[in-house]
């Protein structure tokens, strides 16, 4: 009896072990995922596996044909003012996420969590299916719906770890906020116009302006392809000509050269 005991709390102490192990392990390698990411999402993982200050005030699943949405609101504020603002949050998420998916990605995850979250001091950041938004910030721009059309652009991108540059993966979402914003001039947000200062790498807007050009201008369908080629990992530095028999830096001088003016 003794000795069962004793073996029974050693393979109790052992499984314990094992168990924290287990999880300084996935945390190590969830803080490595997030360094080499999204630099929105990195910011905020690393931070919020360390504290965790805040509670749930409201849990709301929604369900829309193929894709649910769970919203989790975190800030009293946005508890007492944030109604409007979330339902049109909701309505953006179930427009942009079902056109996303439809385009880019028809295996993406079905459902999707938002948190409203008063320790998050970004604007917004997603990972692992998870989109966390600063009340502070959507309630003082609650036209800036479209933030969540870029988000969850980035749950359909789900390149994982090596999914080319940063600046590809940001000017890939913006663009799709371009395309499929369902109130971007609600929100004054505008692609900006061509200026020799820039490049195709500042990423964000001036990359998802250049690739529209390129799309109406050499290769139609080239966001399509270069997206699904970072998510099966075939992404490299020769895809760009593989796709429209240039570099991206040929196709930036060309871009450069139409939108500057002659004379
Ligand atoms: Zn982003």
């Amino acid at each position: 009896m003794g000795y069962l005991n004793l073996l029974q709390r050693y393979s109790t102490l052992k499984y314990q072990l094992m168990k924290k192990l287990l999880l300084i392990i996935i945390l190590f390698a969830g803080l490595k995922v997030n360094a080499q990411g999204w630099e929105d999402a990195g910011k905020y993982i690393t931070r919020d596996s360390i504290t965790r200050k805040t509670y749930t005030l409201t849990h709301d699943t929604i369900s829309r044909k193929t894709y649910t949405l769970i919203f989790i609101n975190k800030d009293a504020t946005f508890a007492q003012k944030g109604d409007t603002v979330k339902q049109r949050m909701i309505d953006a998420f179930f427009s942009a996420y079902a056109a996303e998916a439809e385009t880019f990605n028809k295996n993406t995850l079905n459902k999707v969590t938002f948190i409203i979250d008063p320790d998050y001091k970004g604007v917004a950041a997603t990972a692992n299916g998870v989109v966390h938004f600063n009340p502070a910030w959507m309630l003082k721009k609650p036209t800036d719906i479209d933030v969540v059309t870029h988000e969850v652009m980035h749950i359909v991108q789900d390149y994982g770890n090596s999914g080319g540059p940063g600046w590809l993966t940001e000017g890939i979402a913006d663009y799709v906020r371009a395309v499929f914003g369902v109130d971007n001039p609600g929100a004054k947000w505008f692609l900006p116009k061509f200026k020799p200062t820039q490049s195709y790498t500042d990423s964000y807007r001036v990359t998802a302006r250049f690739f529209i050009w390129v799309e109406r201008n050499v290769k139609p369908s080239l966001v399509v392809n270069l997206d699904a080629r970072l998510r099966a990992h075939t992404y490299n530095d020769n895809t760009i000509k593989d796709l429209t028999g240039k570099t991206f830096d040929q196709l930036w001088a060309d871009y450069a050269a139409a939108n500057t003016p002659k004379g």
